[in-house]
């Protein structure tokens, strides 16, 4: 299955460096920067440096060492930020029907207090 990927999203732009980001953490293949509109006392945004367009795609399409990196990345994040021991909450929402702004794949990582319903419509 393709994607088709748009390269003008803000997150292609970022990583061009087109724009500043408030970065957490940067490796060979991933990005984690902080939320410009946080919902959370700490909202991360982990991104993959390939171009997949939502989480599926990135499931289905990265290779092993992207794949490898995207999770280590995260796990670096998890304790960089102390998250390990409250606990916190990773969204990825994708498409239309999940409301995806931003057609580049992320993890929205939100922790540091407890966080209300799953789903609010
Ligand atoms: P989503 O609806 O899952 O695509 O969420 C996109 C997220 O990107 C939102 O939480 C925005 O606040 C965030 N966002 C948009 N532009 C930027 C930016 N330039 N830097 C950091 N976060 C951004």
């Amino acid at each position: 299955m393709t994607y088709a990927y748009d390269d003008t999203n803000i997150f292609a732009m970022i990583l061009r460096g087109e724009i500043p980001n408030s970065t957490v953490v940067e490796t060979d293949h991933s990005l984690a920067f902080r939320d410009i509109h946080p919902q959370a006392p700490v909202h991360i945004l982990l991104i993959p440096k390939g171009k997949y367009v939502t989480i599926d795609d990135f499931a289905a399409n990265a290779g092993p060492e992207e794949a490898a990196d995207f999770w280590a990345t995260f796990a670096s994040v998890i304790e960089s930020e102390g998250l390990r021991e409250k606990g916190f909450r990773v969204i990825s929402n994708a498409g239309e029907h999940g409301l995806q702004e931003v057609p580049h794949f992320h993890l929205h990582i939100l922790g540091g207090h407890a966080m209300g319903p799953i789903l609010a419509r």
